[in-house]
């Protein structure tokens, strides 16, 4: 165990050699603040949110390329969520969510993901900064959560057998929400050209029931550390190699300055269109709610 031990805002990667198993595992509580306090979202809509904030953490954390970024975008039509989107890259992380806020407040305190959604699509993207690659999975918005849709798209786009579990705990303090991810990967195989999933493997099978066997409440505690979190779940194992991951931060790449770089590429009439009868251009940024006055 490392002297200094992980509480909020920092990723864990390990590894179980002798099972070929990896993972991420994190808790995110002042970052997540300071992304939620950006909107007025009601209880479902922070909720859900979160628990997107955390998925997105665990997979972006995946990413090898340090400068690559992962998207997490879930998108219907005519559900009272109709769009949700969150990014992560090197560290950086953010969010939001499109919803109609009168139907959702018929719908109690607990809705489900089907009530919020109804029949939507979940999209995970990676694009990798060094090789300009992207590639994308799209998998039925199904199942009890977003991390049960997670956890098909490796299912189903990368072959590779993963279980992912979320908590959330609101409280008026503040919000909690931690995850873990683990995968199975025979061999140390990394690549995207396997034929097909295997999920019965005896190793995995024992990795997935040690890692199912994680609780919510133990992945909003705060009085424990994830280095505590693995030890209590791979304690058995040989070996557990952890790796300190990035350091989460809310990030936003909205300023004046990209705007106006984005603006520039526009023609002259399309930004006459724009204009408002001050002549400012005013763009909205979705993830920091914020409205800004362009200059162009
Ligand atoms: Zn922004």
């Amino acid at each position: 165990m490392p002297a200094a031990e992980t509480g909020f805002d920092q990723v864990l990667g390990f590894t179980v050699p002798g099972r070929n198993a990896r993972g991420r595992v994190v808790r995110l509580g002042p970052v997540l603040d300071r992304i939620l306090t950006a909107h007025a979202y009601p209880t479902p809509i922070r909720h859900l949110l979160a628990e997107a904030l955390v998925l997105t953490v665990l997979m972006g954390a995946l990413l090898k390329d340090d400068d690559g970024q992962l998207t997490v975008q879930a998108q219907t039509e005519g559900g009272i969520v109709d769009l949700l989107v969150c990014d992560y890259r090197a560290g950086a992380v953010r969010g939001y969510v499109r919803h109609d806020a009168k139907r959702l407040s018929a719908l109690g305190a607990n809705p489900s993901l089907y009530a919020l959604f109804g029949k939507a699509y979940l999209a995970i993207t990676f694009d990798l900064a060094t090789s300009g690659q992207r590639y994308q999975g799209i998998v039925p918005l199904e199942g009890a959560s977003l991390a049960a849709a997670c956890e098909s798209y490796f299912a189903q786009s990368e072959q590779v057998p993963t279980l992912i579990r979320v908590g959330v705990r609101s409280s008026p303090q503040g919000c909690i929400a931690g995850g873990l991810l683990v995968q199975h990967l025979p061999e140390g195989e990394e690549g995207r050209e396997r034929l097909h999933v295997r999920m019965d493997h005896p190793d995995w099978e024992h990795v997935a029931a040690i890692a199912g066997s994680l609780r919510h409440d133990e992945l909003v505690d705060p009085a424990l550390s994830l280095e505590a979190l693995l030890w209590r779940l791979f304690h058995e194992e040989s070996e557990v190699r952890i790796d300190p991951g990035a350091a989460l931060e809310r990030g936003c790449r909205c300023s004046i300055e990209h705007y106006q770089a984005v603006l520039s590429r526009f023609a002259a009439a399309d930004l006459d269109e724009m204009r408002d009868e001050t002549g400012t251009i005013s763009v909205d940024c979705a993830f920091c709610s914020r409205i800004f006055a362009i200059p162009v």
